[in-house]
Protein backbone atom coordinates (compact mmCIF):
# COMPACT_ATOMS: atom_id res chain seq x y z
CA UNK A 1 0.00 0.00 0.00
CA UNK A 2 1.46 3.71 -0.81
CA UNK A 3 -1.05 6.67 -1.33
CA UNK A 4 0.73 9.84 -1.20
CA UNK A 5 -1.36 12.60 -0.08
CA UNK A 6 -0.14 16.47 -0.73
CA UNK A 7 -1.40 19.08 1.24
CA UNK A 8 -1.29 22.72 0.54
CA UNK A 9 2.59 22.46 -0.58
CA UNK A 10 4.81 25.32 -0.75
CA UNK A 11 8.19 25.75 -1.53
CA UNK A 12 10.10 28.67 -2.09
CA UNK A 13 13.60 29.47 -3.40
CA UNK A 14 14.28 32.94 -1.75
CA UNK A 15 11.36 35.04 -3.55
CA UNK A 16 10.17 32.57 -6.37
CA UNK A 17 7.26 30.26 -5.00
CA UNK A 18 8.45 27.49 -6.97
CA UNK A 19 5.50 25.21 -6.11
CA UNK A 20 2.80 27.22 -4.90
CA UNK A 21 -0.30 25.52 -2.43
CA UNK A 22 -0.21 21.84 -4.08
CA UNK A 23 -3.09 19.52 -2.91
CA UNK A 24 -2.40 16.15 -4.60
CA UNK A 25 -4.15 12.82 -3.78
CA UNK A 26 -2.38 9.99 -5.49
CA UNK A 27 -4.05 6.03 -5.16
CA UNK A 28 -2.31 3.41 -4.13
CA UNK A 29 -0.51 1.56 -7.17
CA UNK A 30 -1.38 4.63 -9.62
CA UNK A 31 0.33 5.38 -12.34
CA UNK A 32 0.20 9.48 -11.86
CA UNK A 33 2.32 11.85 -14.41
CA UNK A 34 2.77 15.54 -13.19
CA UNK A 35 3.30 17.48 -16.92
CA UNK A 36 4.15 20.64 -17.08
CA UNK A 37 6.54 23.22 -19.26
CA UNK A 38 9.82 23.42 -18.11
CA UNK A 39 10.25 25.56 -14.65
CA UNK A 40 6.94 24.44 -13.76
CA UNK A 41 7.44 23.56 -10.48
CA UNK A 42 7.57 19.65 -11.40
CA UNK A 43 10.39 18.39 -10.11
CA UNK A 44 10.61 20.34 -7.04
CA UNK A 45 7.13 18.73 -6.31
CA UNK A 46 9.00 15.42 -6.35
CA UNK A 47 12.13 16.21 -4.23
CA UNK A 48 9.57 16.73 -1.35
CA UNK A 49 7.56 13.78 -1.93
CA UNK A 50 10.89 12.25 -1.89
CA UNK A 51 12.41 13.96 1.05
CA UNK A 52 15.43 15.87 -0.74
CA UNK A 53 13.31 18.74 -0.29
CA UNK A 54 11.71 20.09 2.21
CA UNK A 55 8.34 22.66 1.86
CA UNK A 56 7.89 25.56 3.87
CA UNK A 57 4.19 25.10 4.11
CA UNK A 58 1.67 22.17 4.00
CA UNK A 59 2.00 17.98 4.30
CA UNK A 60 3.06 14.93 3.08
CA UNK A 61 1.47 12.10 4.36
CA UNK A 62 2.46 8.43 3.07
CA UNK A 63 -0.04 5.87 3.49
CA UNK A 64 -1.38 7.90 6.53
CA UNK A 65 1.54 8.65 7.63
CA UNK A 66 3.20 12.38 7.59
CA UNK A 67 6.07 12.00 6.51
CA UNK A 68 6.98 16.07 5.98
CA UNK A 69 9.74 16.00 8.79
CA UNK A 70 11.68 12.29 7.73
CA UNK A 71 14.36 12.49 5.54
CA UNK A 72 14.42 10.92 2.23
CA UNK A 73 16.16 7.41 3.78
CA UNK A 74 13.30 6.88 5.52
CA UNK A 75 10.37 6.79 3.30
CA UNK A 76 11.47 3.91 1.46
CA UNK A 77 11.09 5.66 -2.06
CA UNK A 78 13.24 4.73 -5.25
CA UNK A 79 14.09 8.03 -7.20
CA UNK A 80 15.10 7.75 -11.17
CA UNK A 81 16.60 10.94 -12.66
CA UNK A 82 17.02 11.61 -16.34
CA UNK A 83 20.47 11.71 -15.68
CA UNK A 84 20.99 8.14 -14.68
CA UNK A 85 24.47 8.23 -12.51
CA UNK A 86 25.51 5.04 -12.88
CA UNK A 87 28.89 3.91 -11.19
CA UNK A 88 31.04 3.91 -14.06
CA UNK A 89 33.57 1.30 -12.95
CA UNK A 90 30.72 -1.02 -12.20
CA UNK A 91 29.36 -3.87 -14.19
CA UNK A 92 25.31 -3.82 -14.65
CA UNK A 93 25.22 -6.00 -11.83
CA UNK A 94 27.26 -4.20 -9.14
CA UNK A 95 25.19 -0.81 -10.29
CA UNK A 96 21.71 -3.09 -9.43
CA UNK A 97 23.12 -5.09 -6.60
CA UNK A 98 24.37 -1.72 -5.14
CA UNK A 99 21.40 -1.05 -2.89
CA UNK A 100 21.31 -4.40 -1.35
CA UNK A 101 25.32 -4.45 -1.35
CA UNK A 102 24.68 -1.31 1.37
CA UNK A 103 21.92 -3.00 3.20
CA UNK A 104 23.67 -5.79 3.90
CA UNK A 105 21.70 -8.20 1.85
CA UNK A 106 23.74 -11.43 2.54
CA UNK A 107 25.45 -12.63 -1.18
CA UNK A 108 22.34 -15.68 -2.71
CA UNK A 109 19.48 -12.90 -1.77
CA UNK A 110 21.60 -10.30 -3.59
CA UNK A 111 22.09 -12.72 -6.61
CA UNK A 112 18.13 -13.61 -7.05
CA UNK A 113 17.17 -10.41 -6.76
CA UNK A 114 19.21 -9.11 -9.17
CA UNK A 115 18.13 -12.02 -11.39
CA UNK A 116 14.67 -10.95 -10.94
CA UNK A 117 14.87 -7.69 -11.81
CA UNK A 118 17.51 -8.23 -15.09
CA UNK A 119 14.19 -10.68 -16.23
CA UNK A 120 11.99 -7.64 -15.82
CA UNK A 121 13.81 -5.51 -17.52
CA UNK A 122 15.51 -7.91 -20.20
CA UNK A 123 18.88 -7.46 -19.41
CA UNK A 124 20.16 -10.53 -18.44
CA UNK A 125 22.83 -10.50 -21.37
CA UNK A 126 24.57 -7.09 -19.90
CA UNK A 127 24.96 -8.08 -16.52
CA UNK A 128 28.87 -8.52 -16.96
CA UNK A 129 29.51 -4.83 -19.19
CA UNK A 130 30.19 -1.40 -17.83
CA UNK A 131 27.94 1.20 -18.05
CA UNK A 132 30.26 2.55 -21.29
CA UNK A 133 29.91 -0.67 -23.23
CA UNK A 134 25.65 0.25 -23.13
CA UNK A 135 23.34 2.35 -25.19
CA UNK A 136 21.59 4.81 -23.38
CA UNK A 137 18.27 3.11 -23.47
CA UNK A 138 20.19 0.22 -21.25
CA UNK A 139 22.05 2.14 -19.06
CA UNK A 140 18.73 3.61 -18.07
CA UNK A 141 17.04 -0.26 -17.69
CA UNK A 142 20.48 -0.67 -15.48
CA UNK A 143 19.50 2.29 -13.23
CA UNK A 144 15.41 0.98 -12.90
CA UNK A 145 16.79 -1.98 -12.09
CA UNK A 146 18.94 -0.63 -9.31
CA UNK A 147 15.35 1.49 -7.71
CA UNK A 148 13.47 -2.17 -8.54
CA UNK A 149 15.95 -4.25 -6.42
CA UNK A 150 14.71 -1.80 -3.19
CA UNK A 151 11.20 -3.27 -3.80
CA UNK A 152 10.10 0.44 -2.43
CA UNK A 153 6.82 1.09 -2.32
CA UNK A 154 7.23 4.35 -4.01
CA UNK A 155 8.50 5.17 -7.40
CA UNK A 156 10.00 8.65 -8.52
CA UNK A 157 10.93 8.89 -12.00
CA UNK A 158 12.13 12.51 -12.70
CA UNK A 159 12.27 12.18 -16.87
CA UNK A 160 13.48 9.25 -16.89
CA UNK A 161 13.77 8.47 -20.69
CA UNK A 162 14.28 12.56 -21.60
CA UNK A 163 17.70 12.47 -22.94
CA UNK A 164 17.12 9.02 -25.79
CA UNK A 165 16.22 9.02 -29.05
CA UNK A 166 12.92 8.96 -30.50
CA UNK A 167 12.34 5.81 -31.36
CA UNK A 168 13.95 4.34 -27.78
CA UNK A 169 11.64 6.51 -26.19
CA UNK A 170 8.76 5.05 -27.73
CA UNK A 171 10.05 1.66 -26.66
CA UNK A 172 11.00 2.29 -23.15
CA UNK A 173 7.18 4.46 -22.58
CA UNK A 174 5.74 0.78 -23.09
CA UNK A 175 8.25 -1.19 -20.91
CA UNK A 176 7.71 1.78 -17.96
CA UNK A 177 4.24 1.13 -18.33
CA UNK A 178 4.41 -2.69 -18.18
CA UNK A 179 7.35 -2.39 -15.69
CA UNK A 180 4.30 -0.19 -13.57
CA UNK A 181 1.70 -3.10 -13.86
CA UNK A 182 4.54 -6.01 -12.52
CA UNK A 183 5.93 -4.19 -9.72
CA UNK A 184 2.75 -2.74 -8.27
CA UNK A 185 4.66 0.23 -7.01
CA UNK A 186 2.99 4.02 -6.91
CA UNK A 187 4.69 5.78 -9.29
CA UNK A 188 4.86 9.59 -9.46
CA UNK A 189 6.32 10.63 -13.60
CA UNK A 190 7.57 13.85 -14.27
CA UNK A 191 7.55 14.76 -18.13
CA UNK A 192 7.29 18.04 -20.23
CA UNK A 193 6.12 15.91 -22.89
CA UNK A 194 2.25 15.57 -23.57
CA UNK A 195 2.49 12.50 -25.45
CA UNK A 196 4.75 10.64 -23.28
CA UNK A 197 1.84 11.92 -20.08
CA UNK A 198 -0.91 10.90 -22.26
CA UNK A 199 0.09 7.44 -23.51
CA UNK A 200 1.62 6.77 -19.83
CA UNK A 201 -0.76 8.18 -17.32
CA UNK A 202 -3.55 6.84 -15.06
CA UNK A 203 -4.06 10.45 -14.34
CA UNK A 204 -2.26 13.62 -15.34
CA UNK A 205 -1.34 16.37 -12.52
CA UNK A 206 -0.95 19.76 -14.96
CA UNK A 207 1.11 22.47 -13.38
CA UNK A 208 2.18 25.57 -14.54
CA UNK A 209 3.62 28.85 -12.79
CA UNK A 210 4.18 26.45 -9.53
CA UNK A 211 0.09 25.60 -9.77
CA UNK A 212 -1.82 22.46 -10.15
CA UNK A 213 -4.25 23.50 -13.36
CA UNK A 214 -5.88 20.04 -13.55
CA UNK A 215 -5.54 16.52 -12.33
CA UNK A 216 -7.51 14.06 -14.40
CA UNK A 217 -6.98 10.84 -16.97
CA UNK A 218 -6.40 11.91 -20.47
CA UNK A 219 -9.73 12.22 -21.53
CA UNK A 220 -10.62 14.43 -18.97
CA UNK A 221 -8.07 16.67 -19.82
CA UNK A 222 -8.38 16.28 -23.16
CA UNK A 223 -11.84 16.44 -23.56
CA UNK A 224 -13.12 19.04 -20.74
CA UNK A 225 -10.05 21.15 -19.87
CA UNK A 226 -10.30 23.55 -16.87
CA UNK A 227 -9.11 26.37 -18.70
CA UNK A 228 -6.71 27.93 -21.59
CA UNK A 229 -3.70 26.92 -20.30
CA UNK A 230 -4.63 23.46 -20.13
CA UNK A 231 -6.72 23.86 -23.42
CA UNK A 232 -3.58 24.69 -25.27
CA UNK A 233 -0.64 22.84 -23.42
CA UNK A 234 -2.94 19.57 -24.95
CA UNK A 235 -3.59 17.53 -27.80
CA UNK A 236 -1.38 18.04 -31.43
CA UNK A 237 -2.23 19.73 -33.53
CA UNK A 238 -3.93 21.78 -30.89
CA UNK A 239 -7.36 22.98 -29.56
CA UNK A 240 -8.46 25.74 -32.43
CA UNK A 241 -9.51 29.19 -30.02
CA UNK A 242 -12.27 31.35 -31.57
CA UNK A 243 -12.82 34.84 -30.11
CA UNK A 244 -16.80 35.16 -29.65
CA UNK A 245 -19.60 36.36 -27.32
CA UNK A 246 -22.75 34.86 -25.88
CA UNK A 247 -25.99 37.01 -27.55
CA UNK A 248 -29.35 37.11 -26.55
CA UNK A 249 -31.60 37.07 -30.02
CA UNK A 250 -35.30 36.97 -29.93
CA UNK A 251 -35.04 36.00 -26.23
CA UNK A 252 -32.67 33.42 -27.12
CA UNK A 253 -28.87 32.69 -26.49
CA UNK A 254 -26.86 31.80 -28.90
CA UNK A 255 -22.98 32.34 -29.77
CA UNK A 256 -21.85 35.43 -32.12
CA UNK A 257 -18.70 34.75 -32.89
CA UNK A 258 -16.65 37.63 -33.38
CA UNK A 259 -14.18 37.89 -36.58
CA UNK A 260 -17.28 36.67 -39.29
CA UNK A 261 -19.87 38.23 -37.08
CA UNK A 262 -21.65 35.02 -37.17
CA UNK A 263 -24.37 33.80 -34.98
CA UNK A 264 -24.93 29.84 -34.46
CA UNK A 265 -27.28 27.46 -31.99
CA UNK A 266 -25.77 26.25 -28.61
CA UNK A 267 -27.31 23.18 -27.06
CA UNK A 268 -29.65 23.73 -23.90
CA UNK A 269 -26.85 22.92 -21.36
CA UNK A 270 -24.24 25.20 -22.36
CA UNK A 271 -26.97 28.18 -22.41
CA UNK A 272 -28.33 27.05 -19.18
CA UNK A 273 -24.22 27.42 -18.12
CA UNK A 274 -24.43 30.81 -19.46
CA UNK A 275 -26.98 31.79 -18.03
CA UNK A 276 -26.13 30.55 -14.33
CA UNK A 277 -22.60 31.74 -14.44
CA UNK A 278 -23.66 35.31 -15.71
CA UNK A 279 -21.59 34.97 -18.58
CA UNK A 280 -23.46 36.34 -21.17
CA UNK A 281 -22.05 39.69 -23.35
CA UNK A 282 -18.74 38.63 -21.61
CA UNK A 283 -16.15 38.09 -23.87
CA UNK A 284 -15.66 34.06 -24.63
CA UNK A 285 -13.18 32.02 -26.29
CA UNK A 286 -14.98 28.86 -28.15
CA UNK A 287 -12.30 26.31 -27.87
CA UNK A 288 -12.42 23.27 -30.37
CA UNK A 289 -10.57 20.59 -31.47
CA UNK A 290 -9.40 20.08 -35.07
CA UNK A 291 -11.69 16.61 -35.15
CA UNK A 292 -14.59 18.27 -33.64
CA UNK A 293 -14.59 20.86 -36.81
CA UNK A 294 -17.09 19.59 -39.67
CA UNK A 295 -15.72 21.22 -42.96
CA UNK A 296 -18.51 21.25 -45.64
CA UNK A 297 -18.59 22.93 -49.23
CA UNK A 298 -22.21 23.95 -49.39
CA UNK A 299 -23.64 26.26 -46.20
CA UNK A 300 -25.56 24.14 -43.57
CA UNK A 301 -27.34 25.68 -40.93
CA UNK A 302 -24.96 26.84 -38.17
CA UNK A 303 -21.70 26.58 -40.82
CA UNK A 304 -19.58 29.43 -41.27
CA UNK A 305 -17.76 30.31 -44.52
CA UNK A 306 -13.85 30.06 -44.93
CA UNK A 307 -11.37 29.79 -47.27
CA UNK A 308 -9.37 27.38 -47.25
CA UNK A 309 -5.91 28.00 -46.52
CA UNK A 310 -2.88 24.80 -46.48
CA UNK A 311 -3.68 21.00 -46.70
CA UNK A 312 -1.64 18.62 -44.55
CA UNK A 313 -1.78 14.97 -46.11
CA UNK A 314 -0.55 13.14 -42.88
CA UNK A 315 -1.51 9.65 -43.99
CA UNK A 316 -4.39 8.40 -42.18
CA UNK A 317 -6.17 11.78 -42.04
CA UNK A 318 -5.26 15.32 -43.48
CA UNK A 319 -5.36 18.61 -41.18
CA UNK A 320 -7.20 21.02 -43.42
CA UNK A 321 -6.23 25.07 -42.06
CA UNK A 322 -9.13 27.10 -43.40
CA UNK A 323 -9.22 31.17 -42.30
CA UNK A 324 -11.91 32.07 -40.74
CA UNK A 325 -11.77 35.97 -41.06
CA UNK A 326 -8.08 36.72 -39.60
CA UNK A 327 -8.38 33.09 -37.74
CA UNK A 328 -7.31 29.91 -38.60
CA UNK A 329 -8.95 26.93 -37.50
CA UNK A 330 -7.38 23.34 -38.32
CA UNK A 331 -9.64 21.05 -39.62
CA UNK A 332 -9.00 17.04 -39.09
CA UNK A 333 -10.16 14.90 -41.89
CA UNK A 334 -10.41 11.43 -43.59
CA UNK A 335 -7.29 11.47 -46.17
CA UNK A 336 -9.76 11.35 -49.15
CA UNK A 337 -11.44 14.74 -48.26
CA UNK A 338 -8.72 16.95 -50.12
CA UNK A 339 -9.96 20.31 -51.52
CA UNK A 340 -8.14 22.66 -53.58
CA UNK A 341 -6.37 25.48 -51.65
CA UNK A 342 -7.90 28.68 -52.03
CA UNK A 343 -11.42 26.81 -52.53
CA UNK A 344 -14.21 27.94 -50.25
CA UNK A 345 -15.16 25.69 -47.17
CA UNK A 346 -17.99 25.75 -44.82
CA UNK A 347 -17.16 24.66 -41.30
CA UNK A 348 -19.61 24.12 -37.85
CA UNK A 349 -18.70 22.31 -34.93
CA UNK A 350 -19.62 19.31 -32.98
CA UNK A 351 -21.90 21.33 -30.16
CA UNK A 352 -21.07 18.14 -27.78
CA UNK A 353 -17.47 18.54 -27.81
CA UNK A 354 -16.95 22.30 -27.39
CA UNK A 355 -15.04 24.19 -24.10
CA UNK A 356 -15.83 27.74 -23.63
CA UNK A 357 -13.74 30.26 -21.84
CA UNK A 358 -13.60 33.16 -20.63
CA UNK A 359 -11.42 35.40 -22.17
CA UNK A 360 -11.15 37.50 -19.08
CA UNK A 361 -9.79 35.15 -16.41
CA UNK A 362 -9.02 32.53 -18.51
CA UNK A 363 -11.13 29.31 -17.25
CA UNK A 364 -13.58 27.29 -18.11
CA UNK A 365 -17.35 27.78 -18.06
CA UNK A 366 -17.60 24.26 -17.83
CA UNK A 367 -15.39 23.85 -15.09
CA UNK A 368 -16.83 21.76 -12.24
CA UNK A 369 -14.02 20.86 -9.14
CA UNK A 370 -11.22 22.59 -8.25
CA UNK A 371 -7.84 22.81 -9.99
CA UNK A 372 -6.60 19.58 -8.17
CA UNK A 373 -9.76 17.79 -8.57
CA UNK A 374 -9.84 15.72 -5.30
P1 LIG B 1 12.32 21.30 -15.73
O1 LIG B 1 11.41 20.45 -16.56
O2 LIG B 1 13.04 22.34 -16.53
O3 LIG B 1 13.21 20.52 -14.81
P2 LIG B 1 10.47 21.74 -13.55
O4 LIG B 1 9.04 21.92 -13.91
O5 LIG B 1 10.88 20.42 -13.03
O6 LIG B 1 11.37 22.17 -14.77
P3 LIG B 1 11.67 22.82 -11.18
O7 LIG B 1 13.00 22.20 -11.48
O8 LIG B 1 10.86 22.23 -10.09
O9 LIG B 1 10.78 22.89 -12.51
O10 LIG B 1 11.91 24.36 -10.89
C1 LIG B 1 10.86 25.25 -10.54
C2 LIG B 1 11.45 26.62 -10.37
O11 LIG B 1 12.30 26.63 -9.22
C3 LIG B 1 12.32 27.05 -11.54
O12 LIG B 1 12.13 28.42 -11.76
C4 LIG B 1 13.75 26.77 -11.05
O13 LIG B 1 14.67 27.64 -11.66
C5 LIG B 1 13.61 27.03 -9.57
N1 LIG B 1 14.54 26.19 -8.77
C6 LIG B 1 14.56 24.85 -8.71
N2 LIG B 1 15.50 24.41 -7.86
C7 LIG B 1 16.11 25.52 -7.38
C8 LIG B 1 17.18 25.73 -6.45
N3 LIG B 1 17.78 24.73 -5.87
N4 LIG B 1 17.53 27.01 -6.19
C9 LIG B 1 16.90 28.06 -6.79
N5 LIG B 1 15.88 27.92 -7.66
C10 LIG B 1 15.49 26.67 -7.96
Amino acid sequence: MAEILLKGIVKRFNELVAVDHVDLDISDKEFLVLLGPSGCGKTTTLRCISGLDVPEEGEIYIDGEDVTAKRASERDIAFVFQLYALYPHFTAYKNIAFPLVTQKQNKKKIKEEVKKAAELLKIEHILNKKPKELSGGDQQRVALGRAIVRRPKVFLLDEPIGTLDASFREEMRTELKRLHVDVGATTVYVTHDQVEAMSMGDRIAIMNLGALQQVGTPFEIYSKPNNLFVANFIGSPGMNFINCRAVRKNGKILLRLNEVNADIHIPEKIRKIIIDKREEDKDLVLGVRPENVIIGFKPEEDSVKTDIFTIEKMGSYNIIDVKLGSEIIRVRTLPTVVPGVKDKAYISFDMDMISLFNRENKQSLMRKTNAGGI
